[in-house]
């Protein structure tokens, strides 16, 4: 089956990419990546490379990420069942649906109305009644539902947008992209620590589309 391959795939990857520092990537985390219908959240002329290990056009610009960096971001938060987590960039809606098969809620935040109508409609058809959506500019975070055990930006940003960092809970985690738009970017793990300290490791050279802000 088309999905498992896709999974031994990025097991293989991260067996030899270490980016975690570890041969592997967290068990439920890659069953979260063998249960999650990939081609339900392409579009339908990307439909037959659904499982192939890289990112794909989801139309307005946008990308569905690669699934290993989709593993390895949601690895990297250590996610637990009783995690409250926010995702800024919903695109297809895809990293949330990864999500939310591990954590009790997710909120995700998408910018272009279209993706956001079409994520929430795919999101609450295929089931994911533990995913909240919503259209805006995610640099301002979701306040009304903070803090959260663990932030996942999929857009690349210029900085780490202050908001977000106070909108972590102490303890918890933030994995972002943060760089210019024609070059690669650096994928940072940030964890704030109880006294609201932030520590910060680079983990990756990644390249993602860029976080706009609303005009
Ligand atoms: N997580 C997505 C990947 C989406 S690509 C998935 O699994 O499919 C990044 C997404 O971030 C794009 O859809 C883009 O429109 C969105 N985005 C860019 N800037 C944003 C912002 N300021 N706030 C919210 N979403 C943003």
């Amino acid at each position: 089956m088309a999905r498992a391959a896709m999974v031994d795939e990025v097991h293989f990857y991260a067996t030899l990419a270490r980016d975690t520092g570890e041969a592997a990537l967290d068990e439920d985390v890659m069953q979260s990546l063998g249960t999650v219908e990939r081609h339900e959240f392409v579009p339908a002329r990307e439909r037959r490379f659904a499982y192939e290990n890289r990112p794909l056009r989801i139309g307005h610009g946008q990308t569905i990420s690669q699934p290993y960096i989709v593993a390895l971001m949601t690895d990297l938060i250590e996610p637990d069942r009783d995690f409250v987590v926010l995702e800024i960039g919903t695109g297809s809606g895809y990293q949330a649906a990864i999500l939310a098969k591990l954590v009790t809620h997710v909120y995700s935040i998408e910018i272009i109305e279209a993706l956001a109508d079409e994520a929430a409609a795919r999101l609450a058809r295929l089931g994911y009644d533990n995913v909240t959506t919503k259209l805006g500019d995610g640099y301002h975070g979701w306040e009304e539902h903070a803090p959260y055990d663990a932030i996942v930006v999929t857009a690349a940003a210029s900085h780490v947008p202050p908001p977000l960092i106070r909108q972590l809970k102490p303890g918890g985690r933030m994995i972002i992209p943060v760089g210019g738009r024609f070059m690669t970017q650096q994928l940072l793990l940030l964890e704030k620590t109880d006294d609201d300290e932030v520590i910060t490791r680079q983990i990756a050279a990644v390249r993602f589309v860029p976080l706009t802000r609303e005009r």
